[in-house]
């Protein structure tokens, strides 16, 4: 039996496994690898997307430092700007990223031999004191202490039969997709990022290129695109159905946008984010200190990375005093 099992292997598992006194965690993550919405998509002879999280510009002076106290983390350079019939360049600031890709941040705090991957946790039991897990083979794994670091939906699916002093809003998902291309080199795109406002489908564009990774293919320019919430939520079922034609819609958006020809595409792929961004739940992270489960995530307080690491370190805070 470990001492926590804690489930996901996203931001608020890697801030977890820093703050927490105790060491003896299992973490259960149902992808292949750690990063959650903070993950990092590499496609041989291509390069490197940053299909989820885009980049973090922390507003708290200790997650600042938190942050640079990870060797693996950068500054992404160069100008960013707003297209809105005109081309304006925004206001500097400071925007971090990964090293090799963006699940940097999450790597550098997880155990990997910590981690079992690919295991769907379906149910927890409390059993007197402690806790059963039951995962997607039907195997079970016992722990004193769990924490749930999952969206709110799925949080809301794995508690609903455990009597608990919790009610998780009813909330609207907010999926979103991310297209990720490689074009023969242009000049076009001289810029690191693209807000684009009053667009229906598309509001931003990274390029990959600017972050000078070295598994970046140095002839190509590599471009994330990242739809509107409104397009993400109007089309998730449609997505399911037919990915390809959310992938050639948003991309027939792009080509249009950039003036740029199709013969210059020559790789794309589309991601979807059913659980991207998610409402405010304003309350303060769950803890409870008969039963041992905590509950954490960045929707308790906002959608961003700077948010899971609050919540996760005062749910640290919390178990650490129990
Ligand atoms: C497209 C996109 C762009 C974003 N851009 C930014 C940005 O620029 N800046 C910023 O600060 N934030 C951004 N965010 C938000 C940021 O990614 C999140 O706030 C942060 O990654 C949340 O981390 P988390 O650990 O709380 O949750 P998650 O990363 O969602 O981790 C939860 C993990 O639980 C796993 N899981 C779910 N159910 C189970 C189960 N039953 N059993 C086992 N594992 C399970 C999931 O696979 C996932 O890995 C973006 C998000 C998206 C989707």
């Amino acid at each position: 039996m470990n001492n926590i099992a804690i489930l996901g292997a996203g931001f608020s598992t890697s801030t977890l496994c820093y703050y927490l006194n105790e060491k003896d965690i299992k973490v259960f993550e149902k992808a292949r690898g750690p990063g959650g919405r903070s993950s990092t998509r590499k496609v041989d002879d291509i390069g490197v997307f940053d299909h989820g999280l885009q980049y973090i510009s922390p507003k708290d002076k200790n997650f600042s430092e938190f942050l640079k106290l990870n060797k693996s983390v950068k500054q992404w350079d160069g100008d960013f700007v707003e297209i809105d019939g005109k081309v304006s360049v925004l206001p500097p600031s400071e925007k971090l990223i990964g090293i090799t890709g963006n699940n940097d941040f999450v790597k550098s705090n997880i155990n990997l031999d910590q981690c079992h991957f690919k295991t769907r946790i379906e149910k927890i039991e409390y059993q007197n004191d402690h806790w059963k897990l039951i995962d997607d083979s039907s195997n079970e794994h016992l722990a004193k202490k769990i924490i749930l670091t999952l969206p709110q939906e799925q949080t809301k699916i794995l508690i609903k039969d455990l009597d608990l002093r919790f009610d998780i809003k009813e909330n609207f998902m907010k999926p979103c997709f991310t297209v990720m291309l490689a074009l023969k080199e242009t000049p076009i795109f001289k810029y690191s990022g693209y807000v684009i406002k009053n667009n229906k489908i598309i509001s931003w564009c990274a390029n990959e290129s600017s972050k000078f990774r070295d598994l970046n293919n140095k002839n190509l320019t590599l471009l994330t695109l990242q739809t509107t919430e409104e397009y993400g939520f109007a089309n998730f079922k449609r997505y399911r159905e037919n990915k390809e034609h959310i992938l050639n819609e948003t991309l027939s958006e792009f080509l249009d946008i950039f003036k740029i020809n199709d013969s210059e595409v020559i790789h794309k792929n589309v991601h979807g984010w059913l659980y991207a961004f998610s409402e405010n739940q304003s309350s303060e992270v769950f803890w409870d200190d008969k039963k041992f489960i905590g509950i954490t995530g960045d929707w308790f307080t906002g959608g961003r990375a700077e948010n899971a690491w609050i919540n996760a370190k005062l749910l640290s805070e919390k178990i650490n005093r129990t």
